[in-house]
């Protein structure tokens, strides 16, 4: 199996020669055809399995499908990653940057806390379709009115276990009502505990994919 085999479309594509990537990750092969198809998944997958690119890119391509030709129109922050760290969050945004580098129309920016946060508000007014953010800083610049969550169509919570490990659950449960309840929810977890599989079946549509 190569990437060809995935339904990409060609900036996609190309985007992941340039990065020297021709085999898909197992996680990748599992993944990317069901994201395409809008399902909810279930991902038990650690850090260097690739997992970062089997959500990037297809949604990406999702984003591409409908993507607003205009660009006076106002952006709307479609997808919304949730990840525990300023350094997952920073490699995430530069995921999506790398991937998406042939789609144009399509930004991106990272929202975490421990900085300022005026070019971080500056990004927001800018505009953006995809907000990668850690918990706590997303919802201090959601309660100072700079993020506006209703358009979301895809939500990623990555690396449930650790946001439960490192206290982010109270945050998780105030910024999940300010989601749209019509979504597509990838959910990301190294391990499946008790409490883990509890939060998702909070937040995922009733039987999703597993991979
Ligand atoms: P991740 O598990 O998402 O943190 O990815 C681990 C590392 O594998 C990253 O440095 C990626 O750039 C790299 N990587 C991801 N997918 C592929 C692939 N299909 N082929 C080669 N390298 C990859």
């Amino acid at each position: 199996m190569t990437f060809d085999d995935l339904n990409l479309i060609d900036p996609i594509l190309k985007a992941l020669k340039e990065e020297g990537y021709t085999t898909p990750t197992p996680i990748q092969e599992q993944a990317i055809p069901h994201v395409l198809e809008g399902k909810d998944l279930l991902g038990v997958a650690q850090t260097g399995t690739g997992k970062t690119a089997a959500f990037t890119v297809p949604i990406l391509q999702v984003l591409h499908r409908t993507a607003q030709v205009s660009n006076h129109a106002p952006r709307a922050i479609r997808c919304l990653v949730l990840t525990p760290t300023r350094e997952l969050a920073i490699q995430i945004n530069e995921s999506f940057g790398a991937y998406g580098r042939h789609l144009s129309q399509i930004r991106h920016t990272v929202i975490f806390g421990g900085v300022g946060q005026n070019p971080q508000v500056a990004q927001l007014k800018r505009g953006v379709e995809v907000l990668i953010a850690t918990p706590g800083r997303l919802l201090d610049l959601m309660n100072q009115g700079f993020v506006d969550l209703r358009q979301v169509e895809v939500f990623v919570l990555d690396e449930a276990d650790r946001m439960l490990d490192m206290g982010f659950i109270n945050d998780i449960k105030r910024i999940l009502p300010k989601l749209p309840a019509k979504r597509q929810t990838l959910f990301f977890s190294a391990t499946m505990p008790g409490q883990i599989q509890e939060l998702a079946s909070t937040i995922l549509r009733p039987n999703p994919v597993r991979v």
